[in-house]
């Protein structure tokens, strides 16, 4: 399994890729994993959250994930990337498995 960033293209390793996203004006979107200098999302930083691909990989860390996204539901952000999530909790789920295996 490997990640690909999607900014650059470019093979992602879980030590360097981070999966970021928007959380501006109540709205969840532009899930992405990326190398940590690519995530390159068009707004404000203050509005960017992410979290390591190492941490999300793994099984406390994905539940962790979890839980923060029903933080935003509870607090009323609307999910506006469905597209988006789905793409990158397959990718993940894909590691987390393949991990599992060995
Ligand atoms: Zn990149």
């Amino acid at each position: 399994m490997q990640f690909i960033c999607e900014t650059c293209g470019k093979e992602v390793t879980p030590e360097e890729g981070t999966l970021s996203w928007v959380d501006e004006g109540n709205s969840l979107r532009d899930f992405k994993i990326t190398h940590k200098s690519d995530q390159d999302h068009n707004c404000d930083p203050r509005y960017v959250g992410y979290i390591h691909l190492w941490i999300v990989t793994g099984v406390t860390g994905f539940t962790k994930f979890t839980e923060l996204l029903a933080d935003y539901w509870v607090k009323g952000y609307t999910l506006d990337d469905i597209k988006g999530l789905k793409s990158v909790l397959n990718q993940i789920g894909i590691c987390i498995w393949e991990k599992c295996k060995k």
